[in-house]
């Protein structure tokens, strides 16, 4: 939809830059093509880890910190937007230069979740913590999605898990949904699991219980990756609409869309992802959430087989847009939904101003900004 190729664009492929320059006791300096797997198999053998990392690492880090980066431990840290110390960046005008929140704020603040549209990122300073070593991973099955969102919400406020997410998905009676969070460990300490599982409805004869160690946990999407390889999903269209709503709207937004949805409208291999974040995690100017205290990811993994299905499931993401705006949703706009100016003018909201100034300070001669085109 335009935010990665733009017709007569050009792609500079970033993989050449795949340096992890630095391991420090509390951040790393890495380059940008970097992808997060590689990165975390260097933090991990000094014992540390990135606060955040996306569901899939096969990304790079200088890919997500253009878009934002969630995944299951953002209702704690926020995205990866959020925890950044410091840029270099080759701006538009071709000067490479270095960005924080205390030297050129306004080049950091428009770069993070900014799209590529002032600069490219060539290297960043990512803040590290101690890596657990292991994770306890719990999947929870509820009949109904209002009620996933119940159990995700009280899990929320009790802080009890260091991940969490859910996934509604189809099943041969139906649509199931999964509750699937996580605590981390390093023995000799050991989860409290009986705490863990109170009052959440776990049914051992139901539900599962895995114990793997942090790297199997955080590269859990390998297996996936791989049957969607055979299955050939992995190189089909996958027209992905991303969407965050109030938690206030969601149990409208989630009716209105499951109504009348088939598995075949999500393809094969589809899911729906949907968890709560707390809002006041997110500080990315350019990451936009709806104004609500706390928000929660709808985000549909439609795979297409065919073209054609890939249109109408383009179209239908844009439906599901007009229906989260007007709960006063906003999208993650990684996905597969059709963007007009004005959408991304409403949809930057009161950062659009900034972004164009600096897109005009940064890219006078909009070599990177002419796509997603902002004017002052
Ligand atoms: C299978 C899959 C799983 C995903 N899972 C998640 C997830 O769990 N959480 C999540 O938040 N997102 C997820 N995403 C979305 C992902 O974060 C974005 O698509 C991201 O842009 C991908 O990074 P990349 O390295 O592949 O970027 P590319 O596809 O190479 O680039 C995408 C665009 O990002 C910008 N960009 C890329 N690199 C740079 C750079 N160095 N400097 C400036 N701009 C740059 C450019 O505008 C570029 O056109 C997923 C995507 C896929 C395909």
């Amino acid at each position: 939809m335009g935010q990665a190729q733009a017709p007569s664009g050009i792609v500079l492929d970033l993989s050449g830059l795949k340096t992890v320059h630095n391991i420090s006791t509390d951040h790393v300096v890495v380059d940008a093509g970097t992808t997060w797997a590689a990165l975390l198999t260097a933090t991990l053998g000094r014992g540390l880890a990135p606060r955040v990392l996306t569901d899939y690492l096969g990304t790079s880090v200088g890919g997500t910190l253009s878009v934002g980066g969630i995944g299951g431990t953002t209702h704690r840290y926020g995205v990866q937007t959020d925890n950044v110390l410091s840029l270099d960046v080759v701006t538009g005008d071709g000067v490479l230069r270095t960005c924080s929140p205390t030297e050129s704020p306004d080049l950091f603040n428009a770069v993070l979740a900014g799209f590529g549209r002032c600069g490219i990122i060539v290297r960043a300073t990512i803040p590290l913590v101690a890596a657990p070593a292991r994770a306890r991973r719990i999947k929870v099955y509820y009949p109904t999605a209002a009620e996933l969102r119940a159990q995700q919400r009280k899990l929320l406020r009790e802080r009890r898990f260091d991940f969490l997410q859910g996934q509604i998905l189809p099943s041969d009676t139906g649509w199931v949904h999964m509750l699937d969070f996580a605590t981390f460990y390093t023995p000799p300490a050991e989860p409290d699991e009986v705490a863990l599982l109170d009052g959440i409805g776990f049914d051992a004869t139901r539900d599962k219980i895995e114990d793997l160690s942090y790297w199997e946990f955080a590269t859990r999407l390998d297996e996936t990756v791989t049957y969607l390889e055979t299955t050939g999903e992995w190189r089909a269209p996958h027209p992905w609409p991303n969407l965050f709503l109030p938690d206030r709207t969601t149990d409208a937004f989630v009716d209105k869309i499951m109504h009348g949805l088939t598995h075949a409208d999500l393809g094969a291999s589809g899911l729906i992802l949907t968890y709560p974040v707390p809002s006041d995690v997110f500080t990315t100017p350019l990451f936009r959430v709806p104004d609500a205290p706390t928000v929660f990811l709808v985000a549909a993994l439609r795979f297409a087989s065919t073209e054609a299905i890939a249109e109408q499931m383009v179209e239908s993401n844009r439906r599901w847009y007009d229906i989260a705006v007007n709960l006063s949703g906003t999208s993650y706009p990684v996905g597969a939904i059709p963007f007009t100016e004005d959408d991304w003018r409403n949809h930057l909201g009161e950062a659009h101003q900034p972004l164009a100034e600096a897109a005009a300070r940064y890219d006078p001669r909009e070599v990177l900004n002419r796509r997603l085109k902002l004017t002052p």
